[in-house]
């Protein structure tokens, strides 16, 4: 393994707590790791995602070559980069922009950041090759879902 295999201490992620505490809280919180294809780009996530969605949206399907999109949120001080990356920056329909980082070497995108939300690092779930990595609570732009997709019953749907 690469340097991607290596875990580094976050700086100060939980802002207020002292820092035996913070050590103790450290060993006990989840930590996953998404990587691009080839493995030379990874982000280390701390803890639990803030939010999981998947976007039906066209520029999403664009992106990933899939028929929808998977992401999860996390506040970027709980998230680790390493690895070299070239941004891109697409603009919504709303004129929002967000950029997106991707491997110079294989074309796979590890986390993108949206104007909008600052200090929140959006990570394509499927990143992490973790077929245990929890299900979505939001389902968006439904108006452009394919077919055949079905989505979680309880999954809540945003326009
Ligand atoms: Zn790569
Ligand atoms: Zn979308």
């Amino acid at each position: 393994m690469g340097i991607c295999g290596v875990f580094v201490r976050f700086r100060d992620p939980f802002g207020g707590l002292g820092r035996r505490d913070a050590r103790c809280k450290v060993r006990v919180m989840n930590v996953r790791r998404a990587t691009c294809s080839c493995g030379q780009l990874c982000v280390v996530c701390e803890g639990e995602p803030v939010r999981i969605s998947v976007c039906h949206c066209l520029a999403c399907q664009l992106r990933t070559g899939s028929v929808f999109a998977a992401q999860a949120r996390w506040p970027s001080d709980r998230v680790r980069i390493e690895g070299k990356q070239t941004e891109w920056v697409r603009t919504g329909d709303a004129g929002s922009k967000a950029m997106f980082h991707f491997c110079p070497t294989c074309g796979a995108t590890v986390y993108y950041e949206i104007d909008d939300m600052p200090g929140i690092v959006a990570v394509p779930v499927g990143a992490f090759a973790d077929p245990s990595f929890p299900p979505p609570i939001i389902s968006v732009y439904e108006e452009r879902m394919h077919s055949w997709v079905t989505m979680p019953a309880h999954i809540e749907h945003m326009a």
